[in-house]
């Protein structure tokens, strides 16, 4: 510790940025000088618990405190901050791990796999928005940026080289090991991929990731948007998870048994496939949960033609249409939305996928058809679910689903249901413009 305290010295820093994640996916935290890093890995910086999202806890007594304590492994120097690394931090409550702080969820999680000898990996492609605000309107930061199908568009995409590289840079600097910088299906929508990793570290980046995208717009006088769907005709920002299983062996336990390419997926691949299928719908709370993410989550026309995200519970070989497209060895989960919290939408994925693997789920046949083309009527007779449709449908589904209700543990299971529910109530309350243009005359 002395060590790292030393190092962190010698590369300028003079403040540590203790950073904890709260229940909406929101990183929070405060400043601590340097000096004071071995006490914020051994007993945590303190916070006031209520004030923190999803935590339940008192205004008083021993449990009113909430300590973020740091993670040795994960302090880093912010290159877009110089002086300041970042502390991932778990929280604590009364000396013990806090079982509502979402990375102690996942980290529970992932404890489940370890029983086993398995290491869940995942890599999390986040899509965003770069946005400006006009009086009450808001656009694409970009003013030239309207390409019809605006799909890897290579005349806007210069025009963000500048935020695009420094963000590239600042995330090669933390260790991140970018892949590739896209323009993604909607006006000022991009896509950036970093290199996969164990489903802790994983979250951890994607947090990181949007700090440096935060603060790097920022300083461009825009505004970085994990928000689901920002345009009603254009797609919205998927937070595709890209998931495998792995032993102590370092094997990779959903590559198929039989090396034909018959199967994309083992035996094991497959019931925790199976798993993920059969708990899609409590599944939508946490990886799509805010009212704005069931604007996202249907089928129908966008601007460029289609939105890419899905509306329907399949699976099939390189399916973009389906909840989930399987890859040789991993399949990618394309429910969750940029509003996900990483370690809460992972801690729910496995313990969907474990109990898949528990009671032995069979997926049932690949869908290689193109789910936008059919009706809702064919869908249906193929046997494919739809998805919930709303915030409230998606709540009830997870209130209604005990594995994942007890893998979030009961404090984060019954925060998350009844402020989601709040929120879905508020929603349902607020009189829209929509509504004004359609009735306010129309009797
Ligand atoms: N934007 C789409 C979504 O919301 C995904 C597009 C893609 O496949 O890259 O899921
Ligand atoms: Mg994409």
């Amino acid at each position: 510790m002395v060590d790292l305290q030393q190092r962190l010295a010698d590369q300028g820093v003079h403040t540590v940025l203790a950073q904890f994640t709260d229940m909406h996916g929101v990183a929070k935290g405060k400043y601590v000088p340097l000096a004071k890093l071995p006490e914020l890995i051994e007993t945590g910086a303190g916070f006031a618990g209520p004030s923190i999202w999803g935590t339940a806890l008192p205004r008083t007594g021993p449990r009113a405190e909430y300590y973020a304590r740091a993670d040795a492994a994960r302090v880093q120097p912010l290159p877009w901050m110089p002086g300041y690394a970042r502390a991932v931090c778990s929280g604590f409550v009364d000396g013990q791990p806090f079982e509502a702080c979402p990375r102690q969820v996942l980290q529970r999680a992932t404890r489940r796999l370890a029983e086993r000898g398995w290491t869940l990996k995942t890599g999390i492609e986040p899509e965003f928005f770069l946005l400006k605000k006009e009086g009450d309107r808001w656009l694409p930061a970009d003013d030239a940026d309207r390409l019809d199908k605006p799909s890897y568009d290579l005349k806007s995409l210069p025009r963000q080289a500048g935020f695009l590289h420094a963000l590239h840079d600042a995330l090669e600097k933390c260790g991140l090991h970018v892949l590739q910088l896209d323009h993604e299906d909607a006006h000022g929508q991009y896509e950036v991929n970093f290199a996969f990793d164990e489903a802790l570290a994983s979250a951890d980046h994607l947090m990181l990731f949007k700090l440096a995208a935060q603060a790097l717009a920022e300083e461009r006088g825009m505004v970085f948007s994990m928000m689901p769907k920002p345009f009603a005709n254009q797609p919205g920002s998927g937070l595709h998870f890209h998931v495998s299983l792995w032993d102590e062996a370092g094997r990779c336990v959903f590559a198929p048994e039989d090396r034909s390419g018959a199967s994309l997926l083992s035996a094991t691949g497959r019931q925790f496939l199976a798993g993920v299928l059969a708990h899609s719908p409590a599944l939508c709370a946490l990886a799509a949960p805010t009212v704005n993410s069931y604007k996202r989550l249907v089928v129908g026309e966008s601007l460029s033609g289609t939105s890419w995200a899905p509306a329907y519970i399949a699976h099939g070989p390189n399916n973009r249409t389906a909840t989930l497209r399987t890859l040789p060895g991993r399949f990618e989960w394309r429910l969750p939305d940029a509003s996900a919290n990483p370690y809460l939408a992972t801690a729910a994925l496995i313990a969907a996928g474990l109990d898949g693997v528990d009671r032995a789920l069979d997926p049932g046949p690949d869908c290689t058809e193109d789910l936008f083309r059919l009706s809702p009527r064919e869908v249906q007779e193929r046997g494919h679910g739809l998805l919930p449709q709303s915030l409230e449908q998606a709540i009830h589904a997870l209130e209604a689903d005990e594995v994942i209700c007890s893998a979030l543990g009961g404090t984060l299971a019954g925060e998350f249901i009844r402020l989601k529910r709040l929120e879905w109530i508020e929603f349902a309350r607020h009189v829209s413009d929509w509504e004004l243009r359609r009735y306010a005359a129309a009797f």
